[in-house]
């Protein structure tokens, strides 16, 4: 198993500053017990840690490093503009820069706002939808992760008429009831919610592909019986793609289902690894938003100059060669877990994948919902997660997220990957690999 002796004191001392050790709390190992990772350095498909051991890499930032870590053409471009100046908190050229390509890849965002982060773009666009109709509740799916604004950190409370309760302490009950949980995939439940409160619903917020739950995929109709409600019932449906935009096209996926969303939210890969959010869609909507219309919404480091050519340079390197690599990757590392899974005798391996996506889960069938979900076995999954780790494999450090293949991943990678994962399965199989 690894020693991380470096690792360990400094989560000593992060933990004397830092609420936690950690500046988001998935980063703390809680979901698989132990002592986090510490990095120094990140190149290509590998995360160096602070003893110098290096790791592939199948979280990328939680999917924002689609070329994998500091790609030259990325760094070319920050290290280009850096020295014209790190902020103006005036426009520059660079933000419509990004925004044009955002707009040549995206059907239908009319305009759009730069924030700096995915939480702010859906709870920015949650506001706008609110503006434009004058309603005030929304609907989100239970396992759908939307950021950390208040009215989405609803989870429980699945169900049609009950109100939402809050996921988290500080978020106030009536906050809360203005949110509708209804199940992930159950078009039903959709149809049900708009005609009890069709009147009073202002938008659905939905992940076309749900990756914040492991990786669910949508069940055909789902999203469409979300757009007819929507349109049905005057209520706005935002798609909010912060991970799945540019991770498998070039653009975001929703339209492979046959719908089209009012509104889009982003983040994640179109910073190319720099703080970046964004939303975006229908023009009379977006108009609502200030200074055009009264809904407001501003950032100091909204469309900050080096982040905006961090994404625009990450943009340029996405063509469909690139896609199709990733496609690729994708594939072998599905087939490496599910032959080295079989190979060592591990029976409960259950997986989904969606490109350069993979959901990893042990335990029955593989989920098409939050409840589904959390019926995975947490301590086959940590045992799995130290495993791979052990041999040199960084996989989400929780379960119920989802792993991100990189396109820095070449030939060798694949081999690594598929030789890590057999060491792992077979400790998993024979009752080592625990690390706590
Ligand atoms: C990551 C994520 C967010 C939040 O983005 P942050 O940049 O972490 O605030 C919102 N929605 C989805 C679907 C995400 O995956």
């Amino acid at each position: 198993m690894p020693e991380h002796p470096r690792s360990v004191r400094a989560f000593r001392r992060a933990q004397r500053v830092l609420v936690g050790g950690v500046d988001s709390p998935v980063r703390a190992f809680a979901g698989v017990g132990g002592t986090p990772l510490f990095f120094s350095r990140g190149k290509g498909a590998y995360l160096y840690d602070l003893d110098g051991a290096r790791y592939l890499d199948l979280v990328g930032s939680w999917g924002a490093n689609l070329l994998g870590h500091a790609p030259p053409a990325v760094v070319r471009a920050v290290r280009r503009v850096s020295p014209r100046g790190l902020s103006f908190g005036a426009p520059s050229p660079l933000e419509h820069e990004l925004g044009e390509r955002l707009q040549r890849a995206i059907p239908g965002l009319g305009l759009l706002r730069f924030v700096n982060s995915g939480t702010e773009a859906v709870m920015s666009a949650v506001r706008a939808a609110r503006g434009f109709t004058g309603r005030t509740r929304i609907v989100k799916f239970a396992g759908g992760y939307h950021g950390h604004s208040d009215g989405l950190l609803v989870r429980a409370g699945s169900g049609v008429a009950a109100g939402g309760r809050p996921g988290s302490a500080g978020v106030p009950a009536s906050f809360a009831r203005e949110t509708l949980v209804l199940p992930y995939n159950d078009p039903a439940a959709v149809r049900l919610a708009f005609e009890r409160a069709g009147e009073s619903l202002a938008a659905v917020v939905v992940e076309p592909i749900a990756a914040n739950m492991g990786l669910v995929l949508p069940k055909p109709g789902f999203l469409r019986e979300i757009e007819r409600s929507c349109r049905k019932h005057g209520a706005l449906w935002i798609a909010d793609e912060v991970i799945t935009g540019f991770r498998l096209t070039k653009g975001v996926v929703h339209p492979r289902y046959g719908v089209h969303a009012d509104l889009v939210t982003l983040g994640k890969i179109i910073g190319g690894g720099l703080p970046v959010g964004a939303y975006g869609g229908r023009e009379e909507v977006m108009s609502q938003v200030a200074p055009l219309g009264p809904v407001y919404q501003a950032g100091t480091l909204a469309g900050n100059p080096v982040a905006m050519a961090a994404g625009a340079a990450t943009l340029d390197e996405l063509d469909s060669p690139l896609y199709l690599r990733l496609e690729r990757i994708g594939r072998e590392l599905e087939s490496a877990l599910r032959e080295e899974a079989a190979a060592a005798g591990v029976p409960d391996l259950r997986m989904a994948r969606e490109g350069s996506m993979l959901g990893l889960f042990f335990g029955g069938a593989y989920p098409t919902n939050l409840e589904e979900a959390e019926k995975g076995d947490r301590e086959r999954y940590a045992r799995f997660f130290w495993g791979a780790l052990g041999s040199g494999i960084y996989l989400p450090p929780a379960r119920l997220e989802t792993a991100f293949a990189s396109a820095a991943m070449g030939e060798l990678e694949l081999t690594r990957a598929r030789r890590g994962f057999a060491r792992a399965f077979r400790a998993l199989a024979g009752g080592q690999g625990a690390r706590r």
